[in-house]
C-alpha cells in the first residue's frame, strides 16, 4: 500500500514516530525492509504497524541540506568531499594506496555525515573519520595524516601516537 511521499532524514531508522499507520492510525511503525529509489534521492520503506501488525510501504525523499564544516578558527564552509581526497592524497604520497580506497573512505564519510542529524561538522571530527579509514589502508598514510591533524606540538607527542599505535597491533 502506497501512503504518500513525506520528507525525512534518511537518518531515521527503526522505529518511526510521524507516520500513521494506513490501516489502524496508530502512529509506531518499525522499518522492516528499505531500498533506495532514483539513484538515491528516495528510499522505499516496508514498514510494520507496531500495534495491528499489517505492513505498509513508504516512499520518503532523503534531506539533502548541505553540510557546513566548520574550521578551528570558527570559519564555516560548504562539505566538500574532494578537499578530503585531496588530504587523503597528500598523505598517501609514494605509498601504495589505490585512489579508488580513498575515493570509498571518502563516500562512506560523507554517507556517514549525510545520516546523521548534525548539519555542521567540526573540522577535527572529519579528520577524525579520515584517520579511522586510513589506519586500516596504510599506517604510515595515518600517521602523517594524525600528524597534521592533530597538531603535534613536539616529536614526544608524536612519539606517543606512533606507541599508541604500535599497542593497538
Ligand atoms: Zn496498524
Amino acid at each position: 500500500m502506497f501512503c504518500g511521499i513525506i520528507s525525512t532524514n534518511c537518518a531515521v531508522r527503526g522505529v518511526y514516530k510521524n507516520m500513521k499507520c494506513p490501516f489502524c492510525a496508530y502512529a509506531e511503525s518499525k522499518v522492516v525492509d528499505s531500498r533506495h529509489a532514483e539513484e538515491g534521492a528516495t528510499i522505499r520503506r516496508r514498514r510494520e504497524c507496531l500495534e495491528c501488525k499489517k505492513r505498509f510501504t513508504t516512499y520518503e525523499i532523503m534531506e539533502r541540506l548541505p553540510l557546513i564544516v566548520v574550521k578551528r578558527d570558527g570559519s564555516r564552509q560548504t562539505f566538500d568531499k574532494q578537499k578530503l581526497i585531496n588530504g587523503m592524497l597528500r598523505a598517501c604520497e609514494k605509498r601504495p594506496v589505490p585512489l579508488l580506497e580513498l575515493t570509498n573512505v571518502a563516500d562512506e564519510i560523507e554517507q556517514e555525515l549525510q545520516n546523521s542529524l548534525e548539519r555542521e561538522i567540526k573540522t577535527t571530527d572529519i579528520g577524525e573519520m579520515i584517520m579511522n579509514g586510513l589506519k586500516s589502508l596504510d599506517e604510515v598514510a595515518y600517521v602523517r595524516f594524525a600528524s597534521v591533524y592533530r597538531q603535534f606540538r613536539d616529536i614526544n607527542s608524536f612519539m606517543d601516537e606512533l606507541n599508541r599505535l604500535l599497542k593497538d597491533e
